[in-house]
């Protein structure tokens, strides 16, 4: 079966197709500047990198631009269309009415409509990627994969905030999770290479990139994570500022003269390991500028592990011990600095890091010593191929 992925921002659109049987990417690439200008990048599995810059209005448009792409005769990996049999859309917010991928119809897209206020940035862009899919691809099942499924499973006490019950019951003030497809597909998958029951383990998922967030996986459950109503809760991030006291807010909008929206930006954007560093949010930037002594762009990288080390602390306190923690996303894979130093505060779980093996970047590596009391492993995420897993599970089910 050849699945087409799709992750639908509002201005791009990111796709793969994979083989399923062979899990092969047959083509990958993005769509950029949809509705600004437009450009297409396309890259089939033994061939060159495209670049194709062309007007892009909606996201039709690029749909159809990767399309033509896939069935060029002279670049294309599909003889025609008719050659996908699957669309796997991500879908980043799923609200409490799905805890698992579904088969998209009329009454799937009304339900994510709904979720729409809890994720105003990103569940319309996915909508809009689904109907662009609808119109050019008719007929073609089409299977949504949510970002906050895998954690449905957290019990009430990890998922409610302190705030009037009320507010849980009118508006859906809880914690939901994101980057479930990628904690789940890396649980799984860090079970499998230790060839142990994935029902029978602790693990603890350090999703670092951009965004970052850490899941406690107990018997093949999410039980608690970082993120919460918004992927803004939790760790610092590239430019998200994680956990803050709430009244810090009120603070500094009065302060700085911003309204609601103008503050959020802000925690969003403007804050993180770049509004520390005053410098990036690009972990290679700020590992040169503290090796060159910049003392802001070491304080956020210390702070981004102090505090990735921290929730680790919680989680194996909030599971009674761990069997397992995995780095993954851009940098648990491949910065082997910041593991060596969220490690550095797990001696009391018993971690002993292998420094020889903690040079590895981008493979799948254990990272401890054998007689390390947790296994640290290095699993790099695929939430592409996982999307591609659950739309065929669907399909056949
Ligand atoms: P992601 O959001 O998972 O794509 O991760 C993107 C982030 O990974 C970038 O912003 C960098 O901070 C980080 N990253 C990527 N490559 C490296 C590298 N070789 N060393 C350190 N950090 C990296």
């Amino acid at each position: 079966m050849n699945v087409l992925v799709i992750n639908c921002g509002s201005s791009s659109l990111k796709y793969q197709v994979i083989d399923s049987e062979s899990e092969q990417v047959l083509a990958k690439g993005i769509c950029e500047r949809i509705g600004i200008d437009g450009r297409l990048v396309y890259q089939p599995k033994d061939g060159e990198k495209e670049l194709t810059n062309a007007p892009m209005p909606t996201h039709t448009e690029a749909v159809r631009m990767v399309l033509d792409a896939l069935v060029n005769p002279k670049t294309g990996v599909l003889k025609s269309l008719q050659e996908i049999d699957a669309v796997g859309h991500r879908l980043v917010h799923g609200g409490e009415k799905f805890s698992s991928s579904v088969l998209i119809d009329e009454d799937v897209i009304l339900a994510v409509e709904a979720c729409s206020d809890l994720a105003p940035l990103h569940n319309p862009a996915n909508l809009i990627g689904v109907r662009a899919c609808q119109e050019v691809l008719k007929g073609v099942p089409m299977v949504g994969v949510f970002d906050t499924a895998f954690h449905q499973t957290m019990p009430q006490k990890a998922y409610l905030y302190g705030v009037p019950y009320s507010y849980y019951e009118k508006y859906g003030v809880r914690k939901y999770g994101f980057h479930g497809t990628s904690h789940s597909y890396v649980s799984k998958r860090a079970a499998e290479i230790l060839n142990k029951p994935y029902e029978s383990l602790k693990t603890i998922v350090c999703h670092l990139g951009n965004g970052a967030s850490v899941c406690a996986v107990e018997n093949g459950k999410s039980i608690d994570t970082s993120m919460g109503l918004s992927p803004l809760e939790g760790l610092i991030m590239g430019t998200r500022s994680g956990d803050i006291d709430p009244s810090a807010v009120e603070f500094m909008a009065k302060k700085e003269n911003l309204d609601l929206d103008g503050i959020l930006n802000v925690l969003n954007k403007e804050s993180g390991v770049y509004g520390i560093s005053g410098l990036s949010s690009d972990f290679r930037d700020l590992d040169s500028a503290s090796q060159e002594g910049d003392e802001r762009a070491k304080a956020a990288r210390d702070m981004f592990c102090y505090r990735t080390a921290k929730y680790i602390g919680s989680y194996a306190a909030a599971m009674n011990g761990a069997d397992v923690i995995c780095f993954t996303a851009g940098v648990g894979e491949n910065d082997g600095g910041v593991r060596k130093d969220v490690c550095s505060y797990l001696g009391f779980l018993g971690v002993k890091l292998d420094e020889e093996a903690n040079k590895k970047r981008g493979e799948e590596v254990i990272l401890s010593t054998p007689d390390s009391k947790v296994t640290v492993m290095l699993v790099p995420t695929n939430e592409e191929l996982a999307i591609c897993r659950e739309a065929v599970a669907i399909i056949n089910q």
